[in-house]
């Protein structure tokens, strides 16, 4: 196979470089004769680590729409997925060289009638623990846990399990090697989790600071998933009529999310991008998500940073190493300067086969 380069800044330090790809991987040794395949602002290979491969707003959906969701992934520049939580089951993306790279979290673990339908495995607290270890020898080295929802009996938004039921299935899942993350939009799951030594929170709109001062010191990572945070005053208005608590507490939630999620940040917890697709949200839209963490105030480099190389050490994948896979993508401006130029990668470039727009 004949030797292609790329030329132009490569992220993210934005040093000028001329980059190889031969036999599907990376070389900085220039090798003679190579085509120049495109020029441009060079970026690892983006990382949505919250994303739902095989799910759509009804359930699991059939291979066909799976691989499409997985395409347009790939086509918005995610590489590598973090699935989180899938009720299809996804192994068979592995063996797809065209498809990107996927750490699935197995299916999500909730309380019985106490998430999406069809979405959860939905259980009963002494279920738990076992239902965690099942995941955790099904899934990539993950597991995804329902931390609340709402509570139809309370109106309120409330945690799914007992603090002790959650911090025995974070045991179960640690004892079979996997990590642990959970679905958290408001306040009282969190402090039991954190202690717990869950891993990782989703959304976290419910964090305080003395929470912020936990997950610090626990290592916890967050993954705000800001675009389906957005979606809050949809819920409220949904649930205004029935359940008004909960209308008001997802009301308040919103109201202080940018403060929220920006308090962990300065904080230093580890923040990571996720667009949610499939969590009834469309696929292929990671810039959406860099957009959206800049809005809150998260630094441009830094926001796009949790979408490419801090994610991807993050999660133990190379970035633009020599010898590593060559995942990255091309763009025409600096989406540091420009995060619109997300939306049109001039080339994207998977396990080195470059696929031009
Ligand atoms: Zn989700």
């Amino acid at each position: 196979m004949s030797a292609q380069r790329f030329r132009g800044p490569v992220l993210p330090d934005g040093e000028a470089r001329d980059l190889y790809v031969v036999d599907g991987r990376i070389t900085y040794e220039p090798q003679p004769g190579a085509d120049t395949a495109a020029e441009g602002w060079i970026v690892p290979g983006l990382v949505d680590a919250h994303c739902h491969l095989g799910l759509d707003d009804f359930g699991p959906t059939d291979a066909e729409a799976t691989e499409q969701q997985a395409i347009d992934d790939r086509d918005g520049g995610a590489l590598l997925i973090r699935d989180a939580g899938s009720a299809a089951d996804t192994r068979w993306i592995h063996d797809r060289d065209d498809l990107p790279r996927l750490i699935r979290c197995g299916r999500h673990i909730a309380a019985t009638k106490r998430y999406i339908r069809n979405y959860a495995h939905e259980v009963e607290p002494a279920e738990l623990a076992a239902y965690a270890a099942q995941e955790a020898r099904n899934g990539d080295g993950w597991i995804k846990l329902v931390g609340d929802w709402i509570s139809r009996d309370e109106g309120d938004l409330a945690p799914s399990f007992p603090a002790e039921a959650f911090r025995d299935a974070i045991d179960a899942a640690h004892a079979e090697g996997a990590k642990v993350t959970a679905h958290c939009f408001g306040h009282g799951v969190l402090p039991g989790l954190i202690e717990a030594g869950i891993d990782c929170i989703e959304h976290g709109t419910g964090l305080t600071e003395d929470l912020i001062d936990a997950m610090v010191a626990h290592g916890t990572r967050l993954v705000p998933t800001v675009m389906q945070l957005d979606k809050f005053p949809e819920h409220a208005a949904a649930g205004q009529e029935r359940f008004p608590a909960y209308a008001q507490t997802m009301t308040d939630l919103y109201a202080r999310m940018p403060a929220t999620i920006m308090a962990a940040y300065e904080a230093g917890v580890p923040i990571y991008a996720g667009s949610d697709g499939g969590g009834i949200s469309r696929h292929g839209n990671i810039a959406g998500e860099v957009e959206a963490l800049v809005r809150i105030g998260i630094p441009a480099h830094d926001a796009l940073g949790a979408a490419s190389w801090r994610a991807r050490e993050w999660l133990g994948v190379d970035g633009l190493t020599e010898g590593a896979s060559a995942d990255f993508v091309v763009y025409d401006r600096n989406p540091v300067e420009d995060l619109s130029v997300l939306r049109t990668p001039t080339t994207v470039v998977l396990r080195g086969v470059a696929r031009g727009r």
